[in-house]
Formats: structure tokens, sequence, C-alpha cells
């Protein structure tokens, strides 16, 4: 069964706009789409201290995102910012900077995609990841990898940054999760409390039930999740055609664990820093071709062969070198990378410095099944491999392993995780 991450921040662009600007921290503050302005004054108080603050004024605008301090003082998002002012006079009104979360949208990714199997981009401030075999396939597992991404996150975007996290079997549920728990709430929802977890949340928190939905609901007498449940399913398909099957399946806790890749990766890279420096070529060896297997299995799951390799490696002193490689023929397999690897690393390497890190990344990436007849090989290749692939989704990373990589000290989960990093 899968395991799903859904990571949503918490008044995004207004923490954004706090992160970028210590003035601005611990006040209420709204984030506005442009309108019309003016010079406007309003007074800030910073402990006992009043403050002048001269700023625009977005006339007719609308507050697209309340910090936590407004959201106290009871302003919402889709509030006019006029409307808002009367609620809460001292709130500052920012231009909003689509630049700028932007940059932090795409840190957020990246470090997502260093930990997590797949990721799929919901908007701009929440994602899905599917962690489960990055989290060793189990609750404890995923719940010490979501505090990994959350520091990450802390240190990467700012600490003003914050996001709540859901884990769970499905994305319906994942979502439901974090949303249950604001701000920076982590709430996990392991598959034999899903049903209960599910009744204790308002029908309004599902996402795919909006106004009109709900409206529609209550003439049925359904207002809560206990009441939907007692709906068959039949009478929601001829109300609600097939979205019926969703709403249905969403009150018992179920739904759907696909995730879908929108971005493609330009590279997909693992390192790896071990706990004591190797001393000799089979150690290193062994460790490059388990990395090289994590690499070409994330490669194979999002359906890409690479055509470069690079590789890097760091000493004890943390000296060391990188490469890169252009391959004669397109890689899908662990072992070719590795072997790859290898060829440039070993006349480099030197090992008598004890090398530290090592890390290999698989770069201008081709779909898998693309037209080119030049990669017949290689798609009946990616056959034999994606079976062996759908073991390990089934049984977990540990379901098959190359013999020669048995003694590799990243397999082990001892302290922190596997693979300390993945770009
Ligand atoms: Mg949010």
């Amino acid at each position: 069964m899968a395991i799903i991450l859904h990571l949503d921040f918490n008044s995004y662009f207004a923490s954004v706009e706090q992160q970028a600007n210590p003035f601005l921290r611990g006040l209420p503050i709204a984030v506005a789409g442009k309108g019309r302005h003016s010079i406007d004054v309003a007074m800030a108080h910073r402990g006992s201290q009043r403050i002048r603050i001269d700023q625009l004024s977005f006339q007719r605008s609308v507050v697209t995102t309340a910090s936590r301090e407004a959201k106290k003082r009871g302003v919402k998002t889709a509030m006019g910012t006029w409307q808002a002012r009367k609620i809460c006079p001292e709130m500052l009104v920012i231009p909003g900077d689509p630049k700028k979360y932007g940059e932090i949208t795409s840190r957020f990714m990246a470090i997502l995609r260093r930990y997590a199997d797949s990721v799929q981009q919901f908007s701009t401030d929440e994602a899905f990841a599917d962690i489960t075999c990055a989290s060793g396939g189990d609750y404890l597992g995923a719940t010490i990898l979501a505090q990994k991404i959350r520091a990450d996150i802390k240190d990467e975007c700012g600490e003003y940054c914050t996001v709540s996290i859901g884990i769970a079997a499905n994305k319906f549920l994942a979502k439901l999760a974090s949303e249950s728990k604001k701000p920076n709430g982590l709430t996990c929802v392991p598959p034999h409390e899903a049903e209960d977890f599910v009744l204790t949340r308002p029908l309004a928190d599902f996402c795919g039930i909006g106004r009109r939905i709900e409206k529609h609901l209550e003439r049925l007498g359904a207002t809560s999740v206990a009441t939907l449940r007692r709906l068959p399913l039949s009478l929601l398909l001829s109300e609600f055609k097939s979205y019926g099957y969703f709403l249905f399946n969403s009150a018992r806790g179920l739904g759907s664990d696909e995730l879908e890749a929108i971005d493609d990766p330009k590279s997909i890279g693992n390192s790896y820093t071990f706990p004591h420096d190797l001393k000799t070529d089979h150690e290193i060896y062994q460790n490059l071709l388990a990395l090289a297997d994590r690499v070409a299995w994330r490669m194979r799951k999002q359906k890409f062969i690479a055509t470069h390799v690079s590789g890097y490696v760091r000493y004890g002193d943390f000296g060391g070198y990188s490469f890169h490689r252009r391959c004669k023929d397109p890689l899908i397999d662990g072992l070719e990378i590795a072997n790859t690897t290898w060829e440039v690393m070993k006349e480099k390497i030197d090992i008598t410095q004890g090398v530290r890190l090592i890390g290999v990344s698989a770069s201008g990436l081709l779909p898998i099944g693309g037209s080119d007849s030049l990669f017949d090989k290689e798609r009946r290749k990616a056959r034999v491999l994606q079976a062996l692939d759908k073991v390990t989704d089934k049984y977990g990373s540990g379901a098959w392993q190359r013999a020669s990589t048995m003694k590799t000290s990243f397999k082990e989960r001892v302290s922190g995780w596997h693979y300390d990093h993945e770009s």
C-alpha cells in the first residue's frame, strides 16, 4: 500500500513576505493583487512601540493571503482589502510578488524531489509526494522522513515558511490530514485509522466538495461524513453521475494514490556521506553501484533513460572533484550507470585520501519508448527492469538487491536516512 505525503504551506505569500522582510514579522499583513494605489498611512505595533508606516494602498484589491496574525483578527482570503482594513485597521497591505513566491516554490519542490519516489505539485504552495519506498514502507519511517523534509524547508526556505503535513495511504486522505492541523501540523493517518479519521472531518474540508456540492448533499440529507455514508452508491451516481464514486469512496477514506508528475526533472541523482572514510576500490564500487541502482530506479519510475552521467567524490578533508560524461548508448540500468561512472572515477580517485562522499547523477533524460528505433534494445531491457521495479513497489526497496551491494552501509536504517541526498 502506498504512503503519500501532502504538504501545504501556511499563509504562503504572507509568510514568504515576512521571511523576506523581518520588519513584517509578527504583524497582521495581507498580500494583495495589484489594484489602484495611493499612499496610505497605517500604524503598526511592535512591543510597546507604535510605528507609523506610509505605504501604498491597493484599492479595490482583494486579500490573496492573510498572515496568521491577520487571520486571528478575522481577515480572510478573498475579502476586499478595504473590508479587511475595517476589521483590522493596522493591517499592512503588501503587493504580491509572484517572482519571490516562485523562487520559494522551486526550492520546496527540489527538497521534495530529494527525498520522494515521485512528486506532484498541486498548486503554488501545495504538493503530494509518494514516499512508499523512501520511507521504508511504514508510518514510522514516513514520519521521520516528513520531519526531515520540514527541517530542510526551514533551512532552505526560511523559518517563517512553515508547512502542514498529512501522511496517509492516498492523496485525498493525506490532504484531509494536512488540513486538519494548521499551522505547522503533522498528521499521520495509517490505514487502520482512516475510516474513523474521516468521520471527524466536516464535509466542507473535503477537497472536491465545494459549496454547490455541499448544498446538493444537504438536500439529500447528508450534512456530515456519517450521514453521507448512509447514501447508497446508486443514489449518488444518479444525483452526481460519475462524481458519485468520489463521494462514496471519500466518505470511507478511499482515494487514488497515483501521482501525476507534471514537470520533468533535468537530472536525477543520489549521493551519500559515509559514516567512515572508504579506503578501498571495492568498497567504493559497491556503494556506487547501490547509489546507481537507486538513481536508475527513480529514472525508470518517471519513465526516463539517461544519455549523460556525472559523478562526484569528496575526500575526508573535503577536497574532491566531479566529472561528467556523455554515453554512447542511453542507459537504463543501475549497473550500466555505475560502470560508466566508475570508468572515469577509478582513473581520478586518490584512494589514500579516504573517500567521505560519493554521488552519481543521470542527466540528458529521454522518455522511454520514444519513437526512435535506436532505443529498441533499451525498450526491451526497460520492460524487464520495470518488472523488477514492480516487485520493489509491491514489497519495498529491499525486496531484491544485487549480491554485490549486500554490504553497502547505507542499506541499513541506522542513524537518519538510507540516502542523504537526492537531486
Ligand atoms: Mg496553503
